[in-house]
């Protein structure tokens, strides 16, 4: 069984998306990896792909267009296709891009597709998964009635192994063009972290007052190395960029801690982290429903406790 994975590069690196989809391929039986990175790389993460991939890994190495152009990556990957065969699965990471292109992908295979994959299958061929769906409130089986099948994987599904030597070639197609979009602007998130693939998030809600008081939870995150984001009203207010908006309306994100601070736990908000290893609440609300999401609760004043974390956290870099 051939499985093709796919990613694009950012700042020359591969996200840890791509790592998760080759461990999930190579974990299936008979599976045999082909692997495609658009995008150029660092030397560093040549070396780290060959050690986590399985079967052949591809390296489109040229730069990728500066917009997001759907057309582009499709005539990609379809020149991929052409050249070395279409697969029989596909398995992509949790990433936007994978997010738009999976259901192409799958039209183009005339292949099931299954989004937000959150454990290894049930059964192979006929497929069957688990699946979140209604905002993660629910697990859903799914059996697909195709051959071929599409599945875009939750964020960390499962963790990355290194399954041994996997073969990276470059492969080179002819650019293709965009059609049938006008890109007229491009705003980027100020932030230097991808909301979605980082490990830790220190997150704001309206207990946090107001901007003026996001200090101390910038500087938390900074000592631990994380991104800030918030809840909806927080970025409705413009107290924070919306981009760091996380929810059920937001980003979905699943880091290895997010620590909420003076955020309820609304079932919107928790829609969007329900992925994460470990939660942290802080409120003064000891009935507040966060509590019931979180692994680790501190009942008190944010605005004492935080100061109290930046300088706990600070002594242990
Ligand atoms: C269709 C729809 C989609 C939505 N999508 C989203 C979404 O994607 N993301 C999202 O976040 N929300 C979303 N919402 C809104 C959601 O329902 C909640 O209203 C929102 O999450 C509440 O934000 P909050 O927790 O920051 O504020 P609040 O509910 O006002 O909670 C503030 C919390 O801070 C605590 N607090 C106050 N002062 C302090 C202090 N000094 N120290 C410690 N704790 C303190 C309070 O006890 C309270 O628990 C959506 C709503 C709808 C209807």
């Amino acid at each position: 069984m051939k499985t093709f994975v796919f990613t694009t590069t950012r700042d020359n690196k591969v996200p840890r998306s791509f790592f998760e989809a080759l461990t999930y391929g190579g974990s299936l039986e008979g599976s045999e990896i082909i692997a495609l990175v658009a995008g150029p790389l660092s030397q560093d993460q040549e070396t780290e792909m060959q050690k986590f991939g399985r079967g052949q890994i591809f390296h489109f190495n040229q730069a990728l267009p500066q917009w997001y152009d759907t057309f582009y990556y499709l005539h990609l990957i379809q020149s991929f296709f052409d050249e070395k065969g279409e697969p029989d699965l596909v398995v992509l990471g949790a990433s936007e891009i994978n997010q738009v292109l999976g259901p192409q992908i799958a039209l183009k295979l005339s292949a099931g597709y299954v989004a937000r994959v959150i454990s290894l299958p049930i059964q192979q061929a006929p497929w069957r998964v688990k699946r979140y769906a209604y905002s993660g409130k629910i697990i859903s089986h799914v059996e697909l009635k195709t051959e071929k099948a599409v599945f875009l994987l939750s964020a960390n599904v499962l963790s990355p192994i290194e399954l041994g030597a996997g073969n990276f070639e470059l492969w080179n197609a002819l650019p293709a063009k965009g059609e049938g979009v006008e890109v007229l602007e491009i705003k980027r998130p100020e932030s230097k972290q991808l909301l979605t693939e980082a490990r830790i998030i220190v997150s704001g809600g309206r207990g946090m007052r107001g901007p003026e008081y996001w200090k101390p939870l910038e500087e938390l995150a900074e000592a631990l190395g994380g991104a800030t984001a918030c809840s909806r009203p927080v970025s409705d207010e413009g107290w924070r960029p919306h981009h760091e908006h996380v929810g059920q309306t937001g980003k979905i994100v699943a880091p290895d801690l997010y620590i909420a601070c003076g955020i309820s736990g609304a079932i919107q908000h928790l829609a969007g982290i329900s992925g994460s290893r470990v939660i942290v609440a802080i409120n003064k609300d000891p009935e507040a429903p966060i509590f019931q999401a979180a692994h680790y609760g501190i009942v008190g004043d944010v605005h004492k406790v935080l100061p109290v974390l930046v300088e706990a956290a600070r002594r242990l870099k």
